[in-house]
């Protein structure tokens, strides 16, 4: 994975633009998606999602925050979670799926997932310009059936991470 593309994940991450990931950039994501689909905190989906961030921050944490000082650096990232995620991506889709499946219920998913205009509003609600999440939406619904299941989310991170553009 080249710099510049490392630093676009990085940024994905660094949802408060402060220069390192830390548990408010995940809680600050799970707030945007919240807002977004007009949803309180402290109902059940509310509570899943942000116990889904909370998972999704320890996961990163674990893979990546090296020194323990709670804070994942551009340095700790590159070094720590993208060499340990293109090992294994599915570990790492699983350490974001109780977040991504969060997010899904608040954006109304039923058995079969959510429609395409949901999962563009969701990918906007977590910082992706409006080109980008009509191309990453397609490309996640990979049955092609209009509808994005938790499946897909999952294994569209995991190759976010590892498949070139
Ligand atoms: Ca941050
Ligand atoms: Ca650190």
């Amino acid at each position: 994975m080249d710099e510049r593309r490392i630093a676009d994940r990085f940024a994905g991450f660094d949802q408060d633009g402060n220069g390192y990931i830390d548990r408010e950039d995940f809680y600050v994501a799970a707030k945007a998606l919240l807002a977004e689909f007009s949803t309180t905190a402290r109902c059940d989906k509310g509570q899943a999602l942000f116990a889904g961030a909370e998972a999704f921050w320890q996961g990163m944490a674990g893979i990546a925050d090296v020194d323990g000082d709670q804070r994942v650096t551009r340095g700790e990232f590159v070094t720590g979670a993208v060499k340990r995620l293109r090992d294994s991506p599915e570990r790492f889709a699983e350490i974001a799926r109780p977040f991504l499946r969060g997010a899904l219920a608040v954006a109304g998913a039923d058995d079969a997932g959510i429609g395409a205009p949901e999962a563009r509003r969701v990918l906007k609600a977590l910082g992706v310009e409006d080109g980008l999440a009509g191309t990453a939406v397609d490309a996640l619904d990979a049955d092609g059936d209009g509808r994005i299941s938790e499946e897909e989310v999952v294994q569209g991170f995991a190759r976010y991470f590892t498949v070139p553009e």
